[in-house]
């Protein structure tokens, strides 16, 4: 299984277009090469099909960044086969309007996610006269990709609901996590950019992974203000009930955190607590990272 990690920003990503807070103003002045583009992961286990969770508002350069994603010489196709959405938040969906022309893709989110792309952000809406997408539940069970080379199940984490949707009604999970499974050779992933609190779920569902990319949005709960990392529905990576220890303890598992907020000074690869992360297999992942599974 190949992964391709395209953006590793929360919202906004970094520097943020209207912020010159210390860490925004490091990245400006350090350059494009610091900047970090909105939370996105490709994933492939064949040369001609490409899946991505979620789809931000940087996804045209973020494709057009990454090798695998180019059409062959020649054609006008595309090996991106479908996008997973973790959930209905706008730097996670509104990507999928810059994707509207040419390929049928298969889009999933879970059924909640669905109901609101249909309600108060009327996405389904919107791209249907383009026929680009074909949209699915995605429920308990794994799901086949690439013609079952490889499979998807979702992860139930949350239900934190974009603040468009904070009037409306439907059951959840909101925010779930995916587990990407190689059917032939084993290899395996999970992907939770959006981790609210640690799921009952997601122990189980590190079974024989080798590699965990996670919400890393916030180093501490205080860093926007008391109380307000898991108010924004983050977990912090520090703390008593932070997910730095939780990862510390997983045996045998890469583990790498990604929507990294401009707030968070594991950012700044020269911050102490980018170095008290130390060489171990706790890492900050960047934009363009490659993995191999
Ligand atoms: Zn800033």
């Amino acid at each position: 299984m190949k992964l391709r990690i395209l953006g590793t920003a929360a919202g906004g990503g970094l520097p943020q277009w209207n912020c010159a807070c210390s860490g925004c103003a490091r990245a400006r002045a350090t350059g494009p090469h610091a900047w970090r583009t909105q939370e996105c992961l490709a994933v492939s286990v064949s040369p001609d099909a490409w899946y991505l969770v979620n789809a931000s508002p940087d996804i045209r350069a973020q494709i057009l960044a990454a090798p695998g994603l180019t059409p062959p010489t020649g054609t006008r196709h595309t090996p991106l086969r479908g996008v997973l959405l973790t959930d209905g938040e706008l730097d996670h969906t509104a990507g999928l309007l810059a994707l509207r022309e040419g390929a049928a893709l298969d889009l999933y989110a879970p059924p909640a996610v669905l109901a609101a792309l249909g309600g108060p952000f009327p996405l389904r809406a919107l791209l249907a006269p383009y026929g680009s997408g074909c949209w699915h539940a995605v429920g308990a069970g794994p799901l086949p990709l690439d013609g079952g080379r490889l499979t998807v199940t979702a992860v139930p984490v949350s239900d934190k609901r974009p603040r468009y949707a904070a009037g409306f009604d439907a059951p959840g999970p909101w925010v779930v996590a995916y587990r990407f499974d190689d059917t032939v050779t084993g290899g395996a992933v999970v992907y939770a950019p959006s981790l609210a609190r640690w799921p009952d779920g997601l122990d189980g569902a590190l079974s024989g992974v080798g590699c965990l990319i996670l919400d890393g949005t916030f180093w501490s709960e205080d860093e926007m203000g008391r109380g307000s990392a898991l108010a924004m529905g983050h977990l912090p990576v520090d703390g008593p009930g932070g997910t730095l220890r939780r990862l510390r303890a997983l045996d045998g598992v890469r583990s790498l955190y990604t929507h990294l907020n401009n707030t968070n000074p594991l950012a700044d690869p020269s911050s102490a607590e980018r170095a008290a992360l130390g060489g171990g297999p706790v890492e900050v992942s960047s934009d363009g990272m490659e993995i191999e599974l």
